[in-house]
C-alpha cells in the first residue's frame, strides 16, 4: 500500500498529461511559456483572488511574499511550534526572528489563545517589533480565520497564510489562499496538488504586493530582466510543471477533493469510537494532505505504527519534533511551558495513508490494523 499513491494517479492521467507535457516541450518556452499564464489564471480563479504569482516551490514562495511584505531584521514573526520547518524557516532566512505559538489540539492549527500570549510577550519585551503571522492551514484544514484575523488586526499584523498543505480547503465556501494578505501554496508531489518535481505559488488581492512579487521571483527585474531595480531571487516555475498541473489541477477540482473527503468520512466511522479522529469544525472543508489521529500517549502510538509496518501499511509521524526545538533555532530564546499542546502531538500523532484513490478494502485494513493494535 502507497502512503500517498501517485503512481495509480499517473496511471489514470497519463494519456494526458504525456499529451501537456509533449505540447510543453515542442513549444520551446521551457521559462515562463503559456501553460504557466494559464495555470496562474486558473488558480487565482479558483481560489477568487485577483493574483497567482507561481515560483520555483513553497518555501521560496514564502520567502518572497515575506520580503514582499517588507519583513526584514529586527520583526518578530509569529508561527506554530508545530509545523514544517519551512514555516519557520523562511522567517529567519528573510532576517527576522520567528516566534513560536503553540496550537488548537482539535485543529492542529495556531492557537489564538497563545497567539496572543505571545503577542503580548513581544510587546513587553520590546526587543523586537511584530510585523506578521504565518499562519499554517495544517494537514488540509484551514486556521480559523475569523478569531486569528481580529487578533492581527488589533495588533497591526500582516497575515501570511501558509497553505502549502491547504490548497482546496475551504472556510463556508471561501477557499484557502484567499484569507492572508498574501497566501502561498506548494505543489511538491505529495501535497494535495503536486507537480512531478518543485513549485509553488503565490496569491494576493493587492496590486502591489502581486508586482512585487512578479519583480522578485526574477532577479528584482524592472522593466525588463537586465534592468534590475531590487535584490530578488530566480523562483519560477518550469512550464513543464504548469502543463502537469493544468492536468492535475483539473482532476483536483473535479473529483479528487470530493473523493479524499470520501477517504476521511470511512476512515472516521471506522476509527472515530476509539481513537481521536480530526475534528474538521461545521463550515471548513479538509483537502487531507494528512488524515491524522491522535493516540494516548507515545507507547501506544509507537506501538499502532509498529503494528501497521508489520502489515505492509506506510504511516508517518508529521511532526516528531516543535519548532522551538529544532536545533537550528537553538538561539532563539524560548519557555518550552507555552508549547504544553505540540509538546504532546508530536509524540501521539500518526499520519495514516491519505489519497483519493485509496479503495474501502484499503482504508478497512488500515482502520483494522489500527484497531487491533488498540486491543
Ligand atoms: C511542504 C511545505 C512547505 C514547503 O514547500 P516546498 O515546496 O517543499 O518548499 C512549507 N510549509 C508547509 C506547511 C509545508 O507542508
Amino acid at each position: 500500500m502507497e502512503f500517498r499513491d501517485l503512481k495509480t494517479q499517473y496511471a489514470k492521467l497519463s494519456s494526458k498529461i504525456d499529451e501537456s507535457i509533449k505540447n510543453a516541450i515542442g513549444s520551446g518556452r521551457f521559462i515562463m511559456g503559456a501553460e504557466v499564464s494559464e495555470l496562474e489564471k486558473r488558480l487565482a480563479n479558483y481560489v477568487g483572488v485577483k493574483h497567482c504569482v507561481t515560483c520555483g516551490n513553497g518555501t521560496d514562495a514564502l520567502v518572497l511574499s515575506l520580503n514582499a511584505m517588507g519583513v526584514k531584521s529586527g520583526d518578530a514573526v509569529f508561527v506554530p511550534d508545530f509545523t514544517f520547518f519551512a514555516s519557520a524557516e523562511a522567517i529567519s532566512a528573510v532576517g527576522a526572528t520567528p516566534v513560536f505559538v503553540d496550537v488548537d489540539k482539535d485543529t492542529f492549527n495556531i492557537s489564538d489563545v497563545s497567539l496572543s500570549t505571545q503577542i503580548e510577550k513581544v510587546k513587553k519585551e520590546g526587543k523586537y517589533n511584530p510585523k506578521a503571522v504565518v499562519t499554517v492551514d495544517l494537514f488540509g484544514l484551514c486556521a480559523d480565520y475569523d478569531k486569528i484575523r481580529k487578533i492581527c488586526d488589533d495588533n497591526n499584523l500582516l497575515i501570511l497564510e501558509d497553505a502549502a498543505q491547504g490548497f482546496g480547503g475551504s472556510i463556508n465556501s471561501k477557499r484557502a489562499c484567499s484569507f492572508g494578505d498574501i497566501a502561498t501554496t506548494s505543489f511538491f508531489p505529495a501535497k494535495p496538488l503536486g507537480c512531478y518535481g518543485d513549485g509553488g505559488a503565490i496569491f494576493t488581492d493587492n496590486d502591489e504586493y502581486a508586482d512585487l512579487l512578479r519583480s522578485l521571483r526574477v532577479h528584482g527585474k524592472g522593466s525588463d530582466k537586465y534592468d534590475n531595480v531590487r535584490i530578488g531571487q530566480n523562483s519560477r516555475l518550469d512550464t513543464v510543471q504548469a502543463a502537469v498541473l493544468l492536468v492535475k489541477f483539473d482532476a483536483f477540482k473535479d473529483y479528487e477533493l470530493d473523493d479524499v473527503n470520501t477517504v476521511a468520512k470511512k476512515y472516521t466511522e471506522m476509527l472515530g469510537d476509539k481513537v481521536k479522529t480530526p475534528i474538521v469544525k461545521d463550515g471548513f472543508v479538509s483537502s487531507w494532505a494528512q488524515y491524522t489521529i491522535t493516540l494516548k500517549d507515545k507507547s501506544q502510538r509507537d506501538l499502532v505504527q509498529a503494528k501497521l509496518k508489520e502489515n505492509g501499511i506506510p504511516s508517518m509521524v508529521y511532526y516528531n519534533k516543535p519548532m522551538h526545538r529544532q536545533t537550528a533555532f537553538a538561539d532563539i530564546i524560548c519557555d518550552n511551558n507555552d508549547y504544553a499542546t505540540t509538546n504532546a502531538l508530536c509524540d501521539t500523532v500518526l499520519s495514516l495513508p491519505m489519497h483519493p484513490y485509496m479503495t474501502d478494502e484499503d482504508i478497512t485494513m488500515v482502520s483494522n490494523t489500527v484497531l487491533s493494535a488498540l486491543q
